[in-house]
């Protein structure tokens, strides 16, 4: 049984694979154990917010819920607290598909699918989709899928895995009006299954801490797995209206001289920054690089034009992020420390702005992890 932090390239996996030992991956074997319903959510982004706007909707609507899997709670550790009447809410990364057996949820949520950790997956995009899409692998009658409609390769699979397999497909999207499933109409977040539509609420009452596009992708899937699960409109509504917010996600620190210092210390890759940045209307000074995990920074560039009041780049990859992003910026320094870079950060904003810690890299270089990143970047501003 592999923890998800051991690449199958391992030579103690390969030797297993050599001599056809199975190999399992800690939530398949968990999930042997699991009386409870499994809403399982992946995507490369969002999905621990995903769950954690799920996790609350549940408990919320008083169902027992048991929270696990790849946001930071071992589904092993947990799985004997779910009784057939909880709901098992469980974030899985592609790590943890890739050797799954006969893992099989009621509910799969598919966010998205963009490149990252390809690294473990011989750079191969088609590999690491593969791995995310093994989410559906064991669905069958009576078992739903929510999935992103807006992602061609995404809806593409689902609809003929649907087709084959019998569970139910079930669409978000921002830009139609899906069949089955949940979309957006003059402001209004409109469900519809089986031809009947109910408006849930205006987008617009969601949480502040659900402010962004992508954070309505993450509220429409939550919606949905709640939906499904036959939680009350009502109770869907109050839990999108109260969502407080998941930390180093575009977390709001602190306001300083009219300035908004924001910690998206979880941005790990290149598509987390294109919406952190799209998030904004204001002028931005974006702090951005650590350790590169061969990003492709191009479609950045649009929005660092339009947005960029400066880019501060840091760690190991502050040259790259200099030519690639920097350039396509008014101003654009490089920074060899935390505090510097917020220093620097401090020095180009104006009244208005927003100082942006959104790396798109990981922080091994410079951290112990995203945490330690942006609780560093916390500590700094809370002393300005
Ligand atoms: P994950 O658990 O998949 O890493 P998180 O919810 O922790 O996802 O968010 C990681 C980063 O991605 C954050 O910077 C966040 O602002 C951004 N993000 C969150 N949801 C989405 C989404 N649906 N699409 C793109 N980026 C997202």
């Amino acid at each position: 049984m592999v923890s998800p932090g051991v690449p199958t390239t391992a030579e103690v996996v390969q030797q297993a694979i050599r001599r056809a030992l199975p190999v399992y991956s800690e939530v398949e074997v968990a999930s042997w154990f699991c009386l409870a319903p499994i809403v399982a959510i992946t995507g490369s982004n969002g999905k621990t917010t995903t769950t954690r706007i799920a996790g609350h909707l549940f408990e919320t609507a008083g169902r027992h819920t048991v929270i696990a899997g790849n946001i930071g709670l071992a589904f092993s550790d947990q799985v004997r607290e779910a009784t057939s009447r909880s709901v098992v809410v469980l974030e899985v990364s592609s790590f943890q598909l890739d050797h799954i057996d006969r893992f099989r949820p009621k509910v799969s949520v598919l966010l998205n699918i963009t490149p990252d950790h390809l690294n473990r997956y011989d750079n191969s995009f088609e590999a690491y989709a593969a791995a995310k899409l093994r989410i559906i692998g064991n669905q069958q009658a009576g078992d739903v899928c929510i999935y992103n409609h807006d992602d061609t390769h995404i809806r593409t699979h689902i609809t003929e895995a649907a087709r084959a397999q019998g569970f139910t497909p079930v669409a978000i999207s921002q830009k139609e009006e899906v069949e089955t499933g949940a979309f957006l109409r003059d402001g209004n977040i409109i469900i519809r299954i089986e031809n009947q539509e109910e408006i849930l609420m205006q987008a617009q009452d969601r949480s502040p801490a659900l402010a962004g596009r992508h954070n309505l992708y993450n509220s429409l899937a939550a919606a949905m797995a709640g939906r499904v699960m036959e939680v009350r409109s009502e109770v869907i509504r109050n839990s999108l209206a109260t969502f407080e917010g998941v930390p180093h996600r575009l977390e709001w620190v602190r306001t300083v001289d009219g300035v908004r210092y924001v910690n998206d210390s979880k941005a790990t890759n290149v598509n987390a920054v294109w919406y952190a940045l799209e998030s904004y209307s204001e002028p931005v000074v974006l702090i951005a690089g650590g350790r590169d995990k061969g990003n492709d920074y191009s479609s950045l560039v649009p929005l660092i034009e339009e947005k960029a009041r400066a880019v501060v780049a840091i760690g190991e990859s502050k040259e790259k992020v200099l030519r690639e992003l920097g350039s396509h910026a008014p101003e654009a320094v490089a920074a060899d420390s935390m505090d510097a870079a917020i220093e620097q950060a401090r020095r180009l904003a104006r009244h208005g702005d927003v100082v942006l810690l959104s790396p798109a890299c990981s922080s091994f270089d410079m951290f112990e992890n995203y945490e330690d990143r942006g609780d560093t970047f916390r500590r700094i501003v809370n002393k300005l």
